[in-house]
């Protein structure tokens, strides 16, 4: 029950802390790649980085070796772990149970692959005024050898002079995670095993200033309303559903019900809150659109006759948009191969197609 109650409060963390921060958390995923004139969209496919065309509707694996056959671990973007696309870079950490994990800059402009550091594990590096911030780990080893416990870091890589810096004087208890910014300070959460434990920070990650958990404001910038998720769980699957809540009267209002999987997306300068559902079209295989601002709901597209929807919800920092475009994963149902394709969809017109993944 226990982890029920996490995993549930870590989603309606992770919801009204999005929908909150409408300008720190937004920027961080509304990346147009538009190197050389392209629209290219990256994610991770098989354990690699690949790159899905928009104009010409191809996908190819994003490695810079052209003589690289991308089937064995010397593959650069091979064994990935956990990719971020900010800007005109890749932040990827490369690494699983047979291989150090290590953490890379991938320059798109040039083409070029910066190895940043090693470790034994690590946050995706995530861009703030041209910098990128990322929390690594290390292993504590007693007198005999033997791991005690990880330690983790905060560190700063600048892509242009490729300086690393360590931030933190002391090591954390666990993950630290970026959760908002502004002009002057930026706030994180840092992963306890228990409740998250808010702070933030200096630029320079200096002077230190714990945030009660429940004094964290969760009030969208348009309106007098928060937005609450809730997990309703049902013979082993679980769906969501979104209340608004008057922040004078306290009283609730049911927003979505029947959300099946979900993800955060902007359109323009909407931020808003992309899913299916179970219940409008029966069938979990048509996209909506929450804007969070005034709660309005539309249809963005069906996927094509042929095709499902694996999962609209995409890792945080995984994948995000290219311009107006986001990719889902979807399955061929004539293939035997589950979540064998790329569904590209433009949230803002509703143009859609499927680019399929040849090995
Ligand atoms: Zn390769």
């Amino acid at each position: 029950m226990k982890k029920i109650i996490i995993l549930i409060l870590c989603i309606c963390t992770i919801l009204l802390s999005s929908c909150n921060k409408s300008k720190g958390a937004s920027e961080q995923t509304n990346n147009g790649n538009d190197i050389h004139g392209e629209m290219l969209y990256y994610a991770t496919w098989n354990d690699r980085i690949v790159r899905f065309d928009i104009m010409n509707k191809r996908a190819s694996v994003a490695c810079p070796d052209p003589l690289c056959d991308h089937k064995d671990i010397d593959c650069p973007v091979m064994a990935i772990d956990k990719l971020s696309v900010q800007g005109n870079y890749l932040y990827f950490v490369k690494g699983n149970t047979n291989i150090d994990f290590k953490v890379y800059c991938y320059d798109l402009l040039n083409g070029i692959i910066y190895e940043i550091t090693e470790c034994v594990d690590s946050t995706v590096p995530i861009m703030i005024n041209e910098k990128s911030y990322f929390c690594a780990a290390y292993y504590e080893y007693d007198d005999d050898g033997n791991v005690i416990r990880e330690l983790w870091d905060m560190y700063r890589y600048n892509p242009i002079t490729k300086e690393l810096n360590k931030l933190s004087t002391d090591p954390w208890p666990g993950m630290i995670y970026l959760d908002s910014y502004d002009e002057s300070r930026i706030t994180w959460n840092c992963d306890t095993g228990g409740d998250p434990l808010y702070f933030s920070t200096d630029y320079d990650f200096m002077n230190i200033l714990y945030i009660d958990y429940s004094d964290m404001d969760f009030s969208l910038d348009a309106g007098d309303y928060s937005i609450e998720g809730q997990i309703v769980w049902d013979a082993g699957t679980w769906s969501e559903t979104l209340f608004k809540v008057d922040k004078t009267t306290g009283e609730r209002s049911m927003i979505i019900d029947g959300v099946a999987t979900s993800r955060y997306c902007e359109i323009g300068d909407t931020f808003g809150y992309l899913y299916n559902t179970y219940f409008h079209s029966n069938d979990g295989n048509t996209l909506y659109f929450l804007d969070c601002s005034t709660f309005s709901i539309r249809k963005i597209a069906t996927v094509p006759d042929g095709y499902s929807i694996v999962d609209v919800f995409v890792e945080y920092g995984n994948e995000m948009q290219c311009g107006d475009y986001v990719g889902i994963r979807v399955t061929n149902i004539e293939s035997d191969v589950y979540s064998n394709s790329m569904w590209i969809i433009n949230i803002r017109t509703g143009e859609n197609f499927v680019i399929s993944f040849e090995e």
